[in-house]
């Protein structure tokens, strides 16, 4: 069966869940629900420094307490290493990917621009140690959001250029997250908007890598009550997965949904039914992002 839709969640496992992840992550379930569509999950374990070892065990428990179950077999991208080395010579030998020695104390007394010159080839292979970054073209990128609408974003290449392989030797998110996508049929990507300025710089990544890329739905990140953004670095609470239902019917209220104060009253599973009938994208408050 071929599906015309497939959408993802993609949490980096550098903690268990917490609300604003779960907002996010039943918007795309949503979403993709709604447009009778496929829908994965994808763990982006690139960073072992970052991630504590139980995380991503209690990232998946709590979805499947709280009914989100995906359509295929769990993605890791502490697997796909080959994959994205692959990515990065077809990016080198065409140019679009340079290797960099450049600190970022170097970087920054030099206006951003790279002082060995490195951009323009000029670093060998055995030089150590060095990181990949991508070569990006100065673009004055205009492309739609499905929720917030026009989008337009300056790219300037040198001063902007992403690092995709790190000098540590791990793989960078934005290199992955565009393989990945590609590598699994994502046609859809809905996300947090903090990761909206992220979006131009992979559309060249997609570019270069001859795929066309996704759309996207950027939705308003969950802040605190001190305006901060729920995550782990502010200390967000993890999900108490014993109180799933009652969860996921505050995640539909942050999402705008409305949904009607008896359901509350119901399981994990009739509330994202629930959801899926009344799914209205447009609903999503546009006031917190
Ligand atoms: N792994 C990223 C994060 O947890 C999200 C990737 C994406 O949705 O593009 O912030």
């Amino acid at each position: 069966m071929s599906y015309p839709y497939c959408g993802r969640f993609a949490p980096s496992p550098t903690g268990p869940l917490h609300f604003g992840s779960l907002v996010t992550a039943v918007a795309s379930y949503l979403e993709a629900r709604a447009h009778h569509g496929k829908w994965l999950i994808r763990i982006e374990d690139l960073d072992p420094l970052r991630e504590p070892p139980e995380a991503t065990g209690q990232i998946l428990h709590s979805l499947e307490c709280h009914g989100l179950i995906a359509d295929d077999e769990v993605r890791f991208q502490s697997r796909r290493h080959q994959a994205y080395q692959s990515a990065i010579e077809q990016l080198l030998a065409r140019g679009k990917a340079y290797r960099c020695s450049c600190s970022r104390k170097q970087l920054q007394a030099n206006g951003g621009r790279h002082p060995n010159h490195c951009r323009d080839g000029n670093l060998r292979a055995d030089s150590s140690p060095f990181a990949i970054r991508f070569a990006l073209e100065d673009e004055s990128c205009q492309w739609q959001d499905q929720l917030l609408g026009p989008q337009h974003q300056e790219i300037h290449g040198e001063l902007d250029d992403p690092v995709i392989l790190r000098k540590e030797g791990f793989y960078a998110y934005q290199l992955a997250v565009v393989v990945d996508d590609i590598d699994q049929g994502v046609t859809d990507v809905v996300r947090g908007s903090d990761l909206l300025e992220m979006t131009a710089p992979q559309q060249q990544i997609y570019r270069a890598l001859g795929a066309t890329a996704p759309g996207w739905l950027h939705i308003p990140v969950i802040l605190n009550d001190q305006g901060q953004k729920l995550s782990k670095q502010n200390h967000a609470p993890a999900l108490d997965d014993t109180k799933a239902p009652a969860n996921l019917f505050e995640a539909l209220v942050a999402l705008g949904q409305k949904p009607p104060p008896e359901l509350a009253q119901q399981s994990a599973s009739q509330i994202l039914e629930w959801g899926q009938a009344n799914w209205r994208r447009d609903a999503i408050h546009l006031t917190s992002q």
